[in-house]
């Protein structure tokens, strides 16, 4: 089955998520564990998490998101930024098993100018730390656009902070597709490319789920700035490719652009529309 969502706010919740993403035709979403620049998190309601569980049942959610605040920086310089990077993913990790057998995003952060070896070497030392051997929840490392001094601007960075860690099989990565083409993989004329590129870095088997984004720039331009599905450089049919592809037709699908819900609605429509069950 065709695993489609969008981002949306949590601010009502998980049963609300559930059900907005039922009414918009949506059977995944994504959302921030927290306000995206970093603050504390509302407490975890177990009636809600108790309600919401029942709800996907019935719907047939099988997997969500969660997206960690995109402020934290576990490659950071300072000491106090990279603490405040690690107790907030292992208080968002603690949480996340209300909701077990999820996924857990995050970007892998900046290096700020000291450097890509150095930044990583910090984010190893990070989920060595948060990484648990009793979780549940799958952590994913985002594929960056290159915007400024960010990791994981290639597919080598993020298999480098992948080798560093013990408990790999906690990890993995979500493939963010206005990112990628940012970065300079061409998946609208080579697709095929790519993917056997990522399996031979990485892994296909790391790979869990993606950011289905179109691109205001153009390939390679670094920039990382989203755009409506079929309105940007990426286009529509690469889209239809992209979500058929053998190897990334059963991933689940996470929108992320420019939209309110309605348009988030219609996006979801042509996705299906475009998807050969
Ligand atoms: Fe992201
Ligand atoms: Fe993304
Ligand atoms: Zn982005």
């Amino acid at each position: 089955m065709f695993k489609i969502g969008c981002h949306l706010s949590a601010s009502k919740g998980y049963l609300d998520m559930a059900n907005v993403s039922e009414k918009i035709g949506a059977n995944t979403f994504q959302f921030f564990t927290r306000n995206p620049r970093g603050g504390q998190a509302k407490d975890i309601d177990e009636n809600d998490v108790k309600a919401f569980l029942e709800k996907s049942q019935e719907i047939g959610i099988e997997v969500i998101l969660a997206h960690a605040p995109y402020t934290l920086n576990c490659a950071s310089s300072d000491e106090k930024i990279r603490n405040f990077a690690k107790e907030t993913m292992k208080d968002d990790l603690m949480r996340m098993e209300y909701t077990p057998n999820n996924l857990y995003n995050f970007h892998p952060g900046s290096h700020v100018g000291q450097g890509a070896d150095v930044g990583i070497k910090y984010i190893i030392e990070i989920l060595n730390e948060v990484l648990k051997e009793d979780q549940t929840t799958t952590v994913l490392l985002e594929t960056m656009a290159g915007k400024g001094s960010e990791i994981g601007r290639n597919f080598e960075e993020l298999k480098q902070i992948i080798d560093g860690v013990k408990l790999k099989n906690k990890l993995g990565v979500c493939l963010d597709t206005c990112h990628v083409n940012d970065a300079g993989y061409d998946i609208v004329n080579n697709l095929d490319g790519v993917l056997d590129e990522f399996d031979r870095i990485i892994g296909l088997d790391k790979l869990k789920a993606i950011h289905i984004n179109d691109s205001k720039n153009p390939l390679g331009a670094h920039k990382d700035r989203h755009e409506k599905i079929g309105e940007g450089t990426i286009g529509i049919d690469a889209f239809e490719r992209i979500i058929n592809h053998e190897k990334l037709r059963n991933l689940p699908f996470f929108l992320e652009t420019p939209n309110e819900l309605d348009g988030y609605e219609k996006e979801i429509k042509l996705l299906k529309n475009l998807y050969k069950n």
